[in-house]
């Protein structure tokens, strides 16, 4: 996957935090949550088991460092999170849930769209190749 572009860098600026994410405060806060819940919090939504490495601050607000603002994620969906928030976007769900389905409610799969492959109308060349 490649990174966003930013179209303009200036776009998201990280504020200035009152207990900075290297100071021992911090550290001891962040090992807390963890400690309190081990697994990926969005993960679990989704049926998954993911350790938790990162704390996020679910509201986006550095400075509210109050428990119900801090959940852990694993540091994929913790990424995917950020991102969302630097471009503006909503959050999607990448990737699949434990028994294949897509997690993105979007996504064809879940809307009930036939996959072109398996519609019988196709008359497209098959993307099988044999030797
Ligand atoms: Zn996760």
């Amino acid at each position: 996957m490649q990174p966003p572009k930013f179209k303009n860098r200036t776009m998201y600026t990280p504020k200035a935090r009152t207990v900075k994410l290297n100071s021992a405060a911090w550290k001891r806060l962040r090992a807390q949550v963890l400690a309190e819940e081990p697994r990926c919090r969005a993960c679990a939504t989704s049926g998954l088991v993911s350790a938790a490495t990162d704390v996020d601050h679910i509201s986006n607000d550095g400075d509210d460092n109050s428990r119900d603002n801090l959940q852990p994620l694993c540091h994929e969906c913790h990424s995917s999170k950020t991102r969302a928030e630097m471009l503006g976007r909503p959050v999607t769900l990448k990737g699949c849930d434990v028994n294949g389905f897509p997690l993105d409610p979007d996504h064809p799969w879940s809307k009930g769209e036939k996959s072109p492959a398996t519609d019988p109308t196709n008359t497209a060349p098959s993307t099988l190749f044999y030797r």
